[in-house]
This record gives structure tokens, sequence and C-alpha cells, in this order.
């Protein structure tokens, strides 16, 4: 076989899992953000790691690029292919592979196939009394093998980690079609590269994830969500530290700003503090009586301007949750979107540099920013900025980042975005052991071309 041939792949899955239709395939070609729609010769829907195999072996020997796709909510372009892409690809979605196998309360463990959703594997691990670590807004969309691939954080990494942290063991099919199986519940097994570890964050580009094995962790205890108005990051920081020696654990600890509050209220979501402060962090926290001890540190804190829920205090948890979806809604073009990294002592002047360059730029630019505070983790998305002027901007910002010791991806991955950073904020020995890593997995560069590498 040479080139694309569709009676190959549909030989293996059959022929109403290879799509050609561009109208049926263009959901697919484009990514979440609506900012990329890729070439695809075709998006094929395997079941099976078996088939898996064999639509690599098939794809190897034609050289057919594959672009690996869980839920398709990445936000660097990492799960469409490139407009440009030379020769021929086929997107590969694990929309089919949702199985969740049974959870076992004694390893606390559980092994899901990859196209299964988030919200799939805490639905399983809550009704059999364990909690799944990972939650992100993208849950009834993001899959298992998509949040390994990016190695997703999302709100509650500041208490369990991010998502290579959940993984125990991992199934993946090689580029030549080999399978890869590490599939063991023991929490110590140093035999050894770790390979599921390598995998999470690979963002597609070594081989394509078909399993995982998830620890769980006790169910949680009960928990309390506050508001609190704050006027710098350093208080957020402050009150977070005093949170956790009034000895409750916390759960989350995210940042919003007045800008992002003012969006969510206008699209309907309900406002928690009367006071219009610069910041509002929500803290969620467990603890034996939560509401009573957050209120308790909170006032012993010198807090005023607060408010104090039982878990799990939905309408406090939508002010954060609608950023994302009422940003993209509310720019007047398609919003900048920059997850980055920042050292805590630096927020609140790396802040303060992001406003002056808003203002100073020369063009239309609306700062709103939110994210993970307590990981250091900020969604930085600008607002109404002209087409033109998104790329120069977003470097911009980016500039402002590394000169702070920050980083240009703090959750979302490197993707077709981003590529253009990897030799500006590793080095060269570091560049040259990622790429014999690729070389090693996948010796044709057939696996997400155009990802993470610039
Ligand atoms: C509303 C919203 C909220 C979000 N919140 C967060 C957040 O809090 N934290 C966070 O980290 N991210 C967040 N994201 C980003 C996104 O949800 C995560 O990156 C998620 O992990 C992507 O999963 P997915 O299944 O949609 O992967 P996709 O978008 O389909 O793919 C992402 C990358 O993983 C690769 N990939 C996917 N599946 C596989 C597989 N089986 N094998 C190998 N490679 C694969 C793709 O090739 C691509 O490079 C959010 C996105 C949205 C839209």
């Amino acid at each position: 076989m040479s080139g694309f041939a569709p009676d190959e792949l549909a030989a293996v899955v059959g022929a109403a899992h290879v799509l050609t239709d561009p109208d049926v395939t263009e959901r697919y070609r484009t990514d979440w953000t609506g900012r990329r729609t890729g070439r695809a010769d075709a998006v094929v829907r395997p079941r099976t790691t078996d088939e898996v195999s064999a639509l690599l072996r098939c794809c190897g020997r034609a050289g057919v690029a594959v672009v690996v796709q869980g839920g398709n909510t990445g936000l660097v372009g990492g799960s469409v292919p490139a407009v440009e892409a030379d020769g021929p690809v086929v997107i590969l979605s694990t929309e089919r592979m949702t199985e969740v196998g049974a959870v076992d309360t004694v390893e606390m463990c559980v092994g899901v196939q990859a196209g299964a959703t988030v919200a799939d594997v805490q639905r399983a691990a809550a009704a059999a009394g364990c909690h799944f670590g990972i939650d992100l807004a993208s849950r009834d969309s993001a899959t298992a093998g998509g949040i390994v691939a990016t190695n997703a954080g999302g709100v509650h990494v500041v208490r369990h980690g991010s998502t290579r942290a959940q993984v125990l063991g991992i199934e993946a099919v090689l580029a030549d079609g080999r399978v890869v199986r590490r599939w063991s519940p023991l929490r110590k097994d140093n035999v050894g590269y770790d390979l599921p570890g390598l995998l999470a964050g690979s963002e597609g580009t070594l081989a394509v994830i078909t399993g995982v094995l998830f620890a769980l962790g006790e169910p949680r205890g009960a928990t309390a969500v506050a508001i609190i108005g704050c006027d710098t990051a350093d208080r957020v920081f402050e009150l977070v530290a005093a949170v956790r020696r009034g000895g409750l654990t916390v759960e989350a600890a995210e940042l919003m700003t007045a800008a992002g509050i003012d969006l969510v209220v206008a699209a309907g979501a309900r406002p928690a503090l009367r006071s219009g402060p610069r910041f509002q962090v929500l803290i969620e926290a467990s603890g034996a009586d939560p509401a009573d001890e957050l209120a308790t540190v909170l006032a012993a804190a010198g807090v005023d301007d607060a408010v104090v829920e039982a878990g799990p205090a939905r309408d406090l948890w939508a002010l954060r949750e609608r950023h994302t979806e009422t940003i993209a809604a509310s720019s007047a073009t398609v919003p900048v979107k920059l997850d980055v990294g920042i050292p805590h002592r630096d927020v609140d002047g790396f802040l303060a540099e992001l406003e002056q360059l808003s203002a100073d730029v020369g063009h239309p630019c609306r700062p709103v920013v939110f994210g993970h505070v307590a990981d250091g983790n900020l969604h930085v998305n600008l607002l109404d900025v002209p087409d033109g002027e998104q790329a120069a901007l977003a470097h911009r910002v980016l500039e402002l980042v590394v000169a702070r010791g920050g980083s240009v991806s703090a959750e979302h991955g490197i993707g077709r975005d981003k590529r253009e950073w990897l030799p500006v904020v590793r080095d060269g020995a570091d560049v040259d052991v990622m790429r014999a890593i690729k070389r090693a997995w996948d010796p044709a560069g057939q696996l997400n071309p155009g990802v993470l590498f610039p």
C-alpha cells in the first residue's frame, strides 16, 4: 500500500468508521477554540487496541501521518492536523473506546479505555465509594487518553497532583503497531524507565494511548467553599497558607479578577460578593466541620469580604467554571489564550506588567485572567485583539513570563501553538534528549507531526 487507502482502513474498523466527507469530518478537524481547522483525508474510529494496532501498521506502511484525538478540548491546537500538512493524514479518534472497567476497591484503582471521559471515571469512582483526583471544566468531553497525553492539571492539583500522579498503568500502541502494556496496581515498581510517566505529557507524539489504569483515593470528607475579595495575589497566598495552618485541607484555590467576574455575572452567574474587589479567590477546603472552620480561619486572618458555603456550593463554583465559555462568547475576535506558570512571588508583578502591556499596545486588548493560583498557574485571556496582532501580542506576554522564570505552558501543553518556544525555554541538550526519545518511539515521525517540536 502506498498513500491513503480508505479501503484498508475500512477493513480494520468497518466502513462506517472511516469518515471522509469534509462536512462530517469538520468537527474533528476544528479545535475547541475554533482557531484551527486542519486538513485530513479521513477520520478513523477504532473500538479496540487491536484495531488501533492494525491501523497504525497500515498507516506506517503507507506513509500516512496520524493525529490522535480524544475529546478535542485541548487548547493548544494539538488534536487537529495542520492546514499546511503535506502528505496523507488521518485523525484517529478514540470516541468509540469508552469502556470503564470495574473499580478495584482493594487496590484502589480503575482501568479505562482511552476514550472514557473524565466524568465517566469520576462517576465510576464515586459509585464505588472512591475519589478520582482530576477535575476540570471540560470533564464531560475530555478523555482519559487526552488528560494523560496533556498531563492535564485542573482544579485539584494543589491536593492530588496532575494527571501523571494518578497514572498507575498504561496501554499504548507504538507507531509500528506494537503494544506496550504496563498494567499493575502497585504503587511502588521501580523496574526501569517510567514509561507511563513519560507518556504523560507526550501530546500524542510518542504513541497512541489505548488504556489507562488510574489510581483512586479515599472519598473526600465534607467540604466548604469560600469566595474572598482580595487586592493582591500575595494576599491570596497568605490566605491559602492560613487555611492550611488552620488544620483544613486545601482542595482548590482559584483566582478570578473583577473583569472575569463581570463577564460571567453579565452572562447570568449569581454574584457572590457585594463589593467589587480587584481579585476574588475561591478556596475549597475539607475538614471535620469545614464551613465553620473556614469562616473562623478567614475571620482570624482579618478577612471582611467573603462568603462561605458548605460544599459542593455549585453556584460559587459556577462563577469560576463559566469563565472559559463566557470569555469565548464575549470577545469580538477569537481570544488569545495563554496558560502560564508564574512563581508565587512574581504573580502581582506579572499581572501589573500585563495590565500595562494591554493598555499600551495600541490596539484593542481586554485582559481577563483566572486560574489555579495555588499552583502558580494563570490562564491569560486577551479579548478583542485584532487577528493580525494576536501572534505578536502572545509573544510579548510569553516574554514577560519567561523573564520572571515562569513556564510558557503550565498545564495545556505545547501543541502546535507554542512549539517555537521549546528551544527558548529548554536548553540544547534537553531538546536533543526529547528528540532522541521521539525518534526511539516513532522513528518515521508519523504521530502528530508538527506538535511539540518546531
Ligand atoms: C472549558 C475547558 C476547560 C478546561 N480546563 C482545563 C483545566 O482546568 N486543566 C487542564 O489541564 N486543561 C483544561 N482544559 C484543556 C483540555 O480539556 C485538556 O487539555 C484535556 O486534557 C484534553 O483532553 P481531550 O481528550 O479533549 O484531548 P484532545 O484535545 O483530543 O487532545 C489533546 C492532546 O492529546 C493528544 N491525545 C488525545 N488522546 C490521546 C491518546 N489516546 N493517545 C495519545 N495522545 C492523545 C492529542 O493528540 C493532543 O495532542 C480545558 C478545556 C476546556 C475547553
